[in-house]
């Protein structure tokens, strides 16, 4: 999986100065740091990289999740809930409605947290909260190909895009059949 995740990574290492445009060195900083950074050999400039949030939503329409299918690499044509980058200025909720309205065109009500992920290796942590359908008319972007429900029995389990979908979804029907959710928290390594 490991490459799925790195294909994900829209953030290539930094390469220049965010302030003079001289090309960075990877070093540890002489401020006390312990880890390398990007540091401008010109201005001294230190550009910190952290890790990235994904933020998503677990769709629900009585007994059925709905799923997107990918129109974009990485994982073109595989399923997965809606589901991106978050953007600044907002909020993980917020962030999650929007990757939602985007991505499948849904008319939904924000639920519960559900999920939060790990995936350290990547420097990623992906997030997803359930959310109730109020209908089953979609509007895809140009993300998705294509927007449909699936009951439990119908998932593509094969053909999911991410693990961080398959192990939410695996967890969202494992909450569904005891009746009670709560909220998971879990590292993909
Ligand atoms: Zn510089």
């Amino acid at each position: 999986m490991l490459s799925n995740y790195t294909a994900l990574m829209h953030r290539p290492p930094t390469k220049h100065c965010r302030n003079c445009g001289s090309a960075v060195v990877y070093r540890i900083p002489d401020d006390g740091d312990t880890k390398q950074r990007a540091v401008c050999p010109a201005c001294h400039t230190v550009h910190y990289e952290n890790p990235l949030n994904v933020v998503g939503t677990i769709p629900v329409l009585g007994e059925r999740v709905l799923l997107c299918k990918r129109n974009i690499e990485p994982r073109l044509g595989k399923w997965t809930l809606p589901a991106g980058f978050m953007e600044l200025q907002e909020t993980v909720a917020q962030g999650a409605a929007r990757e939602t309205l985007e991505e499948a065109g849904a008319q939904f009500e924000m639920g519960d947290f559900f999920s939060l992920v790990n995936i350290a290796h990547v420097g990623q942590v992906h997030m997803f909260f359930r959310a109730r359908l109020l209908s089953d008319q979609f509007d895809p972007g140009y993300e998705t190909l294509e927007a449909r429900l699936f009951t439990e029995d119908d998932i593509p389990w094969n053909e999911i895009a991410f693990r961080t979908v398959s192990e939410t979804l695996k967890r969202y029907f494992a909450d569904r059949r005891t009746g009670h959710f709560s909220i998971h928290v879990f590292d993909i390594t």
